[in-house]
């Protein structure tokens, strides 16, 4: 049995797995953060569609959650043995969506999946329906050609679009002997429309609250005054000008390959433009390098801060609102890189590249564990937008990827 019969049952379910994912479309799994009742719902569908397969392992791993009607978040672990038992390629969906937005931007009903001219149209088919699809009639066909290579597992997860703290990583914290070091962890949950794109590394996310306190007058007296909103202007140019001359380093996996650092916020001082403000406040968000040290570019901007108080005779607070530790990358020539490179390459004829990206991505809580994950995906980059849409064409070649993988 070669790769060409996998390829060719693929073709012939086509239809089935267009309609298994409008199916599953159709049911909003919304968490209770976006006023959703949760996955429950969904995820019967998608477990009756993974238990139809046989495989040889099942495990659920609910969290339990009160403010959902069943009181569970479902996350679903399935593993199929393949001739090697050693190792397992496990592929990681997620079952929840994000609200529609703004319906009038959509031009059908956001729950009522569609398909026109070879695309698939409604809210979550591409995050991250297309993966949950892809991925189980990937093993269907593997199943009924020429059977797995290695140990193949789905999980199926709720809880990614906020924060996954009732998903991905409640699951690693329960199960963490269901996931091995040599497992080849594939996310399918971001990329590109060529399919060259695969994610193994994150920048570190640093978040900064600046406040500047100084004394408000009228504006007829800034004698009597110490005016924030120009000290916190001198302050935004001064860390601007500082961080970008101080952190040069370049890392080309990264796209931009610098650090970056943005002015970002800033909240409303007086409501009249005849006072001159006692306080204002700004933030900065960081994406930086992962061998860039975080307290580094804590201190500098402390230093920063306190300079410009000392020269405007105001009081500066420097506080961090967020930050998120970037975990080593995945190694560039790790397995799941190596055997996605080289799927990719077969299906679609490109070379698939690895990079870095400067969001946080789901993976990252296998990278925490010390688990190479690897985001890949060809996809039309249209999550949380409106008329979210999937190419057919797509979701049968990343599922001849996956099983390209799989055997
Ligand atoms: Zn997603």
């Amino acid at each position: 049995m070669s790769f060409h019969e996998v390829a060719a049952r693929l073709d012939d379910l086509k239809d089935e797995c267009v309609d298994f994912l409008a199916r599953i479309c159709s049911i909003p799994a919304l968490g209770p953060e976006n006023d959703g009742t949760g996955e429950m719902e969904k995820y019967k569908v998608v477990k009756e569609a993974v238990v139809a397969l046989g495989p040889d392992r099942i495990e659920e791993v609910h969290a339990p959650d009160d403010r959902v009607p069943d009181g569970l978040r479902p996350n679903l672990l399935a593993v199929f043995n393949g001739r090697d038992t050693s190792r397992t390629l496990w592929i990681l969906s997620h079952i929840d969506v994000v609200p529609p937005g703004e319906l009038k931007l959509w031009e059908h009903d956001p729950f009522q999946p569609h398909v026109q001219n070879g695309f698939l149209y409604g809210r979550g088919v591409e995050d991250n329906g297309q993966a949950i699809a892809a991925s189980i009639f990937a093993v269907r066909a593997v199943k009924e050609t020429c059977g797995f290579g290695l140990n193949v597992g789905l999980a199926l997860v709720s809880d990614e679009e906020c924060g996954s703290r009732y998903g991905l990583d409640y699951v690693l914290t329960e199960r963490p002997d269901m996931f091995r070091p040599e497992d080849l962890i594939l996310v399918p949950d971001a990329g590109n429309d060529q399919g060259d794109h695969i994610e193994i590394a994150e920048k570190h996310l640093l978040q900064v609250r600046f406040t500047v306190l100084g004394k408000q007058a009228h504006a007829s007296r800034p004698d009597q005054a110490v005016n924030s909103l120009r000290a916190v202007s001198h302050l935004v140019v001064e860390v601007d000008r500082v961080l970008a001359e101080t952190f040069t380093e370049r890392n080309p996996f990264f796209n931009p390959p610098t650090s970056t650092f943005e002015p970002t916020r800033k909240d409303a001082n007086v409501p009249n433009v005849n006072t001159i403000p006692g306080e204002d406040v700004v933030y900065f968000d960081c994406r930086i390098l992962p061998e860039v040290d975080l307290s580094r570019v804590m201190e500098l901007m402390e230093q920063v801060a306190a300079g410009i108080g000392e020269r405007f005779g105001a009081g500066v607070r420097v506080e961090g609102h967020m930050r998120v530790e970037a975990p080593e990358p995945t190694p560039a020539d790790s397995a799941v890189v190596r055997a996605l490179a080289q799927a990719v390459q077969e299906v679609f004829g490109v070379q698939a590249r690895p990079h870095g990206i400067g969001g946080q991505t789901v993976a990252s809580f296998f990278r925490k564990r010390g688990l190479p994950a690897a985001v890949w995906e060809k996809q039309l980059q249209m999550a949380h937008a409106p008329n979210e849409r999937v190419s057919i064409e797509n979701l049968v070649g990343n599922a001849r990827v996956f099983a390209k993988m799989m055997i």
